[in-house]
C-alpha cells in the first residue's frame, strides 16, 4: 500500500518536471537535449563559400575563424581541425606523447578523450573526479603520484608498469571548469604535461581565464551537439608559435608549401577543417555571447525550480568559475529514481540522457589501471542531462 502511494507521488513529481520543461520551451512536442541554432549569418556565409568555389581545405573562412577564435579565448594561435577528437590527438602528439607512454585522465568522460590518447599508442590511466566540479580531481592525481609514481631522470614513472606518464588530460564536464590551476601545479611538480580537453567548455572561464588555455595546448570540439557547431569540427589552441606551426603542418598532411610538387616531410594527417564548415562556424561564433547569456538564464530557471524539490539537485557552476552551462544536469538520490525518470521523461517526449558509463567499463578499456573512482561511480549512477538548447530563435 505505502509502496503504491510512493510510486504515485513519484509519478506526480516527474510529471511536474516534464510540465516545467515543456513550459520553458513553450511546446508539448518532442524536446531535444541539445539542438543547434542557425539564426545569424550561416546561410549568407555558406552561399559566399559555395560561390567562391573554395569549399575545401583552403579559404578565407578557415583563416577568419582561426583569428576570431583565438581572440575569443584569449590565446595567440588557433588551428582548425576536422573534429575535436583529431584536435586532441594532435595536441597529445605535440605534447610528446608516444607509443608506450601513459596519460592520466578522468574515467567520467566522453569516450573521445581516451580514444585520442590511444591513437598515439599510449595508454590512458583513469582517475577520479571531484563532486563539486565533475572534472578531474587534483587530490586524486596527487594521491596517485604519491602512491604509484617516482621521478627518474626527470620523467614520471608509474612503478606498477615502469612506463612514463607523459601527460594529463583533464576535461571540463558539461562546461563546468575543473580545478585546473591545482592540477597544473601538481603535474608540474611531477614533470607531467597538462593539456585540456575543452571540447565541452567553450565560453567557460576558471578564475577569469578561458578554459583550454591553461596548458601549452588545448582542444575544442564543434560537433553538432556542442554550444556552437560546424557540423563537425575542432580546434587546437596555443600561445607557442612553433607549436602552432607544427599543429598546422601535421593536420595538413605535413606538406611543404610548393607551387606544384608533392613533398611531405613526415607522417602527417588529413585533419584540416573544410572551408564550408568554417563558414558555418564563423557565423556561429558571432552568436556565441548571446547563446551563453541564454544558457545562463535557462540555468537560473532550472536552479530555482529544482531548489524546491528535496530529492533532486541541479548542478551549479563550481566556485571561482564561470560555466557555459553547455548541458544542464540534475542529480538523483539513487540509481532507481534516476532510471525511473529517464524512462518516464523519454516516454513523454522530453529527451534526457544519463551521464556516461565510466570509461573503464567499456570493452576496450576494461583492463585499464585506475584508482577507486569513488565519486565517478557515485555520479555515473545518479546524473541526468536535461534539455539545454538555446531558446532564442
Ligand atoms: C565532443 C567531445 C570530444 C570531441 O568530439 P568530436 O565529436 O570528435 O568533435 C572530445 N571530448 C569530449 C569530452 C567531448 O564531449
Amino acid at each position: 500500500m505505502w509502496k503504491r502511494v510512493n510510486i504515485l507521488m513519484q509519478r506526480c513529481k516527474m510529471q511536474n518536471i516534464i510540465d516545467f520543461i515543456q513550459a520553458l520551451y513553450g511546446k508539448k512536442e518532442f524536446i531535444a537535449l541539445h539542438e543547434p541554432r542557425f539564426i545569424g549569418n550561416e546561410k549568407k556565409y555558406l552561399n559566399e563559400c559555395i560561390d567562391s568555389t573554395f569549399v575545401s581545405s583552403v579559404g578565407k573562412f578557415v583563416d577568419t575563424f582561426e583569428r576570431d577564435f583565438a581572440k575569443f579565448v584569449g590565446c595567440r594561435y588557433a588551428i582548425a581541425t576536422v573534429n575535436g577528437t583529431s584536435a586532441l590527438h594532435i595536441a597529445l602528439l605535440l605534447s610528446g606523447v608516444k607509443s608506450g607512454d601513459e596519460v592520466l585522465t578522468q574515467a567520467l568522460s566522453f569516450v573521445a578523450t581516451a580514444n585520442a590518447i590511444s591513437y598515439t599508442g599510449a595508454k590512458p590511466l583513469f582517475l577520479d573526479v571531484d563532486l563539486d566540479t565533475l572534472g578531474l580531481s587534483p587530490h586524486a592525481i596527487k594521491k596517485f603520484f604519491e602512491t604509484n609514481c617516482e621521478i627518474l631522470h626527470g620523467e614520471c614513472i608509474n612503478k606498477t608498469t615502469k612506463k612514463v606518464i607523459r601527460a594529463c588530460v583533464p576535461m571540463h564536464t558539461f562546461g563546468h571548469p575543473c580545478k585546473i590551476d591545482e592540477i597544473k601545479t601538481i603535474c608540474e611538480l611531477w614533470h607531467v604535461e597538462v593539456l585540456e580537453d575543452a571540447a565541452e567548455s567553450l565560453g567557460s572561464f576558471y578564475k577569469e581565464k578561458h578554459t583550454g588555455t591553461f596548458g601549452r595546448l588545448g582542444a575544442f570540439s564543434f560537433n553538432g551537439n556542442k554550444i556552437i557547431t560546424s557540423g563537425g569540427g575542432g580546434v587546437i589552441v596555443t600561445d607557442d608559435e612553433a607549436l602552432a606551426k607544427r599543429a598546422k603542418h601535421l593536420t595538413t598532411t605535413a606538406k611543404i608549401p610548393h607551387a606544384y610538387e608533392y613533398v611531405h616531410d613526415e607522417l602527417g594527417y588529413n585533419y584540416r577543417m573544410p572551408n564550408l564548415n568554417a563558414a558555418l562556424l564563423v557565423a556561429q561564433l558571432e552568436q556565441l555571447r548571446g547563446f551563453l547569456e541564454d544558457k545562463r538564464a535557462l540555468a537560473s530557471e532550472y536552479e530555482n525550480f529544482f531548489s524546491g524539490l528535496d530529492d533532486i539537485s541541479f548542478i551549479k557552476e563550481p566556485k571561482g568559475a564561470k560555466s557555459n552551462y553547455w548541458l544542464h544536469a540534475i542529480m538523483f538520490k539513487n540509481k532507481a529514481q534516476r532510471d525511473a525518470f529517464l524512462e518516464f521523461s523519454n516516454a513523454k517526449g522530453v529527451m534526457t540522457r544519463p551521464i556516461w558509463k565510466l570509461l573503464n567499463s567499456l570493452e576496450m578499456y576494461k583492463n585499464t589501471q585506475s584508482d577507486a573512482l569513488k565519486n565517478s561511480k557515485y555520479l555515473s549512477a545518479r546524473l541526468v542531462n536535461i534539455p539545454s538548447s538555446v531558446r532564442i530563435s
